[in-house]
Formats: structure tokens, sequence, C-alpha cells
């Protein structure tokens, strides 16, 4: 077994703090992939505080892993000692079902191996990024191209492809106009790649305080829906919604934004349910849909699009040691956009 350090929450409503496990002895088709930033997703709190419930502790979060090879089983081909590699929401599946066998991971029927707060096939606990080293099969880590900062990249494992996976899934692009609502870690990069695909880029936030940070991410456009006009003034102006909000919030308002045949993506997760009419829905045939992560096929086509076009997240970079306070500010929405683990501060 490989001694460990990270950081874990004891129980749902502690601290973050300095935690020793094992991870297994690398296998012939393992990667050893020693860390050097992390990511922090509103997914790590919304776990580590078990607001989706059945939370497993002792847990160390993270899932927008980067870091350096440093060792690898001898069936491993696609990877070598000192190559930049990814990991992200997922370390394995089921591999046969028909999810899997499409290259759609994520939607396992049995559920994929989450990176953190799962058990993994020999019915371990899985442990996230927040530490220093993470052993993995090879066909679920990713390659980061070179030329791609390898911090600036971390959140693409997760951010990253949980917004262009139903971008591209739902074909957004040239003569859309697509609204993102919540402009954090996901809507950030929700703008970037709206931008890039052709899309005329809509940012619904909920003040003014972000409006020039909208403008230059690639939004031709701004709106505050605490602005009490706002959903009047943009009624049935969209194509698309990609919602990004973490927190419950009305869809009946934001359905209305929509035009006939809009098509409204979920990916934020609130911990609790909201209500839904009907009429916002029947009366111009529009859809609410949803959309987790993506699989890891079209995971390394977002990677080599970002490094051909140099696209990367906005990050803070931080020492583990801020981890807490990252927390509370993520809760505030005070990032710009992502907050980035330095793991060499581990
Ligand atoms: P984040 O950085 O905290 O961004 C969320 C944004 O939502 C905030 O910046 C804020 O934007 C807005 N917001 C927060 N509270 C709100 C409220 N009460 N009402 C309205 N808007 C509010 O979080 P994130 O990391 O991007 O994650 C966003 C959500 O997506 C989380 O629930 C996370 O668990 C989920 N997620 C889902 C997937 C998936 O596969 N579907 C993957 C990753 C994360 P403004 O300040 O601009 O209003
Ligand atoms: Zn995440
Ligand atoms: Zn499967």
């Amino acid at each position: 077994m490989l001694p460990t350090r990270g950081y874990a929450a004891q129980n749902p409503t502690s601290k973050l703090a300095p935690f020793a496990f094992e991870r297994r002895e690398p296998g012939p088709s393992d990667v050893l992939i020693e860390i050097a930033y992390c990511g922090i997703c509103h997914s790590d709190i919304h776990q580590a505080r078990d607001e989706w419930g059945g939370a497993l502790f002792p847990m160390v979060p993270g899932h927008e892993i980067v870091g350096r090879v440093t060792r690898i089983g001898a069936k491993v081909t696609r990877f070598k000692v000192g190559d930049l590699a990814g990991v992200g929401c997922f370390v394995d599946s089921c591999r046969t079902c028909e999810s899997c066998r499409a290259g759609h991971e994520q939607y396992c029927e049995t559920m994929p191996v989450w990176t953190y707060n799962a058990k993994d096939k020999s019915g371990g606990p899985t442990f996230g990024g927040y530490a220093n080293q993470i052993v993995v099969e090879e066909p679920y880590v990713l390659r980061i191209p070179a030329g791609l900062a390898p911090d600036g990249a971390a959140p693409l494992l997760c951010a990253g492809i949980t917004t262009w996976s139903p971008l591209r899934h739902w074909g957004v692009g040239k003569g859309h106009r697509l609204a993102v609502v919540g402009l954090g870690g996901l809507g950030h990069m929700g703008v970037k790649f709206g931008k890039a695909f052709g899309a005329e880029v809509t940012v619904l936030s909920r003040s003014d305080s972000k409006k020039q940070d909208a403008l230059r991410l690639g939004a031709t456009d701004h709106q505050a829906t605490g602005h009490p006009e706002t959903f009047a003034k943009l009624a049935r102006r969209f194509d698309f919604i990609l919602d990004t909000v973490s927190a419950p919030h009305d869809f009946n308002d934001y359905l209305e934004l929509l035009k006939t045949d809009g098509t409204m993506i979920l990916v934020g997760a609130p911990p609790a349910p909201t209500p839904l009419a009907a009429f916002p829905l029947v009366l111009r045939r529009r859809r609410l849909v949803g959309s987790l992560i993506g699989g890891i096929r079209e995971t390394q086509e977002m990677l080599d699009f970002c490094g051909q076009q140099r696209i990367l997240c906005d990050i803070e970079t931080i020492p583990i040691q801020q981890v807490n306070d990252a927390y509370e500010r993520v809760l505030k929405s005070d990032v710009r956009y992502r907050f980035v683990i330095d793991m060499k501060t581990l």
C-alpha cells in the first residue's frame, strides 16, 4: 500500500483537516499520479457537508485533478513517467453496460466509481484529489495537452466538461442565443465554450457585480436577475439556457425566457427540489433537461480543444491550509472563478 497525505472532512460539520490514508499499490493497468493541482468544485462542498445525502466519511474531496505520472503498470501504453495527466469525477465504471460501451461512462447503469465519496470495486472507499497522489486505471486517466498550464487546466476536469458536454450534445452554436445562469466555476466555462462554439451568450447573474467579467469572458450581454424588470424584458429571448446555479431557485421564471421549442439545461445540482408548473413548458413546447459531467472520450476531446484554442479556467490558487476559507468564499460567490489548491503546500 502507498502511504498518502491529504485533507479530509470527518463528518458533515467538521472542517477539512490533515488526514493520512493509503492508496492501493499500482497494478499492471494503473497509473500513479503525483497531484500538482486540484480545483475546488461546489460539488465538493455539497458532499463534504452531506447536502445530497449518503455521504461517506472520512471524505477526501477533489475531482479536478492534474499532476505528473510517477509510475506506470506493465500494461500501460498511453502514459509514461513524467507526463501530465488529469483525473475527473470518476475513476472506474462497469465497462460493459450500454452507456459505458457508448463512451458515456458517467451514465453507467450501475453508477461510475466516483473519485471520492464512493466505494471502488474491491469495496474500499475512494479518496479524491485533495491529496499528494492518486492511483487510477489507465482508461480513466486523461491526457493534458502540452501548452496548457496545469493549474488553469485542473478545473476543466469537472467545470469544463460539465458545460462542454451539454452544449455539444444539444448542438449549441452559431445562430443560437444562449443564456448562462450563475457566473461561478461552471458558469464562466459555459460562457467561454458558448462563445467558442459561435453562440451569442448572455450571462444572467444575481447582481451587476460580475458584468465586466462576463463581457471579458466572451458574453455579449449581462443582465441582473435581481432587478425587478429583467425577467419581463427577456421573455422568449433564448434558444438555450444553461443553468449552473447551486442553490434552489424558481425554474419557472427562467423557462419563460425561452423561445418556443427552447431548451433549458440543468447542470447545477441544488440539494432541495423546486416546484415546476406545467404551463411554462406546455404553452411553448419547451424542454427542461439535465446533464451530468461527461464521458472519458468527450473529456479528452474537450481537453484537446482547449489545448488548440488555449482555453483555460480563470483561477485563484491557494495553499491547502486555506481550503476551509475557500469553501466559505465559494458559498458567498467570492471567487473569480475557481479556487485551485497548489498541492506543493500539503
Ligand atoms: P459556484 O462556483 O458556486 O457557482 C454557482 C453560481 O450560482 C454562483 O456563482 C452564483 O452566480 C449562482 N448562485 C449561487 N447561489 C445562488 C442563489 N441562491 N440563487 C441564484 N444564484 C445563485 O458553483 P459551481 O462549482 O459552478 O457548481 C454549480 C452547481 O453545479 C453546484 O450545485 C454543483 O454541485 C453542480 N455541478 C454539477 C455537475 C454536473 O455534472 N451536473 C458538475 C459539477 C458541478 P451569480 O453570483 O452570478 O449569481
Ligand atoms: Zn465538480
Ligand atoms: Zn457501465
